[in-house]
């Protein structure tokens, strides 16, 4: 039998851990100062949630949907986590504090998608929504947010692109014009792009298949098209915005191409990318959706959020060094090994011992790999009462005693 991780999962391995626990305390921190609180949903929910809240002409559900049934119950490994915390947020009643309320949440995601570098199955995101402002001051705050926390794993070769999407009457004459000039090439579009036509044509400008993209430079599709022509409301809303942003002293791009692979979003998009990811280089990935909340049964609720890729993230980060333990005890009696392991560990000291008795060289070979410092614990110091401490990156050896090292 050769049992290997399902195609499009990857295990993390001990020595990857550093990177995953700076990249979740950097994020515990950022957000926790700007008071946003975690939660923590279920890894798996109602089919229905996502097919109403993500939406039925989406890709994720569509065709990437990890979906079983128990109990003549349709359920799904959740493809993305906002809907789940919208979710929670309407059946805990959590609209009841006086708005915004500010969510954060980190955790694995599932999607049936074509693995590549940069594209798994399962895969992690971390993600914030903010609930209960209608005032582009919250799109600022959580694209602040987003800088921020980027800022501070270390990655600064990024760009932030915006866009505002409108609301559906902003949207409904830039529908048009988009089928108007992709009809004469419709044709030659992918399957997807020709299910999209109907459904939500904005979507096609979002495709990624190679063959569309160049038809589209083909046809001038860019140049025919002139971005959404914003109402009024929504026009002011996507100004003020960018005052903000500017008042931040966020970079940005406009980017009037850009669209959200989901169906929710209302006004501001945004997508943050990385130029040194290759193909798959969106970081972070948000936006408005005024309509959700509703949509999944509450009463109408302003809310903005992103969610950024764990993996994406790591790529960009240099490894981190495993942390060595403390001490090492390095003894052929492993009754006081044992004994003296323990103490140390209950001051707090990370500590090991050889559990083999062999020679000390040998147990001293292992230290070196694995602890800052060896403490040799022989026949002399045990009748005398003493330790030998051995600080194994510089070799220099103390005699000690067990109170003076604790101190
Ligand atoms: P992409 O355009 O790369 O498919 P998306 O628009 O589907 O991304 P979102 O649903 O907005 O992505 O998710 C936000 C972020 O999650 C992305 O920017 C990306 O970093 C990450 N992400 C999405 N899908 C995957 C995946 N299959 N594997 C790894 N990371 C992913
Ligand atoms: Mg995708």
């Amino acid at each position: 039998m050769n049992i290997k991780a399902p195609k499009g999962t990857k295990d993390i391995l001990p020595n990857e851990m550093a990177n995953w626990h700076f990249i979740e305390k950097t994020a515990e921190e950022t957000f926790e100062k700007a008071n946003f609180k975690e939660i923590r949903t279920p890894i798996f929910e109602d089919t229905n949630l996502f097919e109403r809240g993500v939406g039925d002409t989406t890709d994720i559900v569509n065709k990437e949907m990890y979906s079983f049934e128990k109990s003549e119950r349709s359920l799904t490994l959740r493809p993305e986590n906002t809907a789940g915390v919208v979710r929670a947020y309407l059946e805990h009643n959590l609209y009841r504090e006086s708005p915004p309320s500010k969510f954060w949440y980190f955790g694995p995601m599932f999607r049936y998608e074509r693995p590549q570098a940069g594209r798994q199955r399962q895969f992690h995101q971390i993600g914030v929504e903010m609930f209960g402002i209608q005032d582009a001051s919250a799109d600022a705050e959580v694209i602040m947010l987003a800088v921020e926390f980027l800022k501070r794993l270390g990655l600064n070769d990024l760009t932030v692109e915006i866009n505002s999407l409108g609301c559906s009457v902003c949207r409904k004459e830039y529908k048009e014009q988009l089928k108007k000039a992709i009809s004469p090439f419709l044709n030659q579009l992918c399957e997807d792009c020709q299910s999209r036509f109907e459904k939500n044509p904005l979507r096609i400008l979002d495709c990624k298949n190679e063959n569309c993209n160049k038809l589209f430079e083909e046809y001038n599709l860019k140049s025919k098209i002139s971005g959404i022509k914003l109402c009024d409301e929504c026009s002011s809303h996507y100004e003020k915005l960018k005052l903000y942003l500017n008042a931040l002293n966020i970079k940005y791009v406009e980017n009037t191409f850009l669209v959200r692979g989901l169906d929710y979003y209302t006004k501001t998009v945004f997508e943050i990318k990385s130029n040194n990811l290759g193909s798959q280089n969106a970081v972070c990935g948000g936006g408005r959706y005024d309509g959700l909340v509703e949509t999944l049964g509450g009463v109408h609720t302003p809310a903005v959020g992103w969610a950024m890729g764990v993996e994406r993230l790591n790529a960009l980060i240099p490894l981190i060094e495993t942390k060595k333990i403390d001490y090492f005890v390095v003894s052929d009696n492993q009754l006081e090994a044992v004994k003296l392991t323990e103490k140390l560990r209950n001051k707090g000291f990370s500590a090991e011992f050889d559990y083999t008795s062999r020679k000390f060289a040998k147990q001293l070979e292992k230290a070196a790999k694995i602890a800052y410092k060896a403490i040799i614990l022989g026949e002399d110091e045990i009748n005398n009462g003493y330790l030998t401490v051995k600080d194994l990156q510089t070799s220099e050896q103390t005699k000690i005693s067990f109170d003076k090292l604790i101190n």
